[in-house]
């Protein structure tokens, strides 16, 4: 029996589809700042920074982290 290409690719994108899912502490700190400076500049939040949102939703210590890089940030903005 042989495995299809669709197959593999199906197989691949349940891979990184679960990889994608969730954001571990070090991704979430990895792209705290590029998240904080896109939610101070009203962006609208681009599919790869769901998941760094998602985790924050979810994990206590990065939000709390979050919350004093947001507010250093949003100082630096108001008073540049
Ligand atoms: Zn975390």
């Amino acid at each position: 029996m042989k495995i299809t290409d669709e197959q593999v690719q199906a197989l691949l994108s349940m891979l990184s589809n679960t990889k994608d899912d969730e954001a571990d502490c070090g991704q979430c700190m990895q792209h705290m700042a590029e998240f904080a400076e896109t939610t101070l500049s009203g962006k609208s939040i681009p599919a790869g920074l769901q998941r760094i949102d998602e985790h924050l939703e979810s994990c206590g210590e990065c939000r709390e982290e979050f919350e004093t890089l947001k507010a250093a940030l949003g100082e630096e903005m108001a008073n540049p």
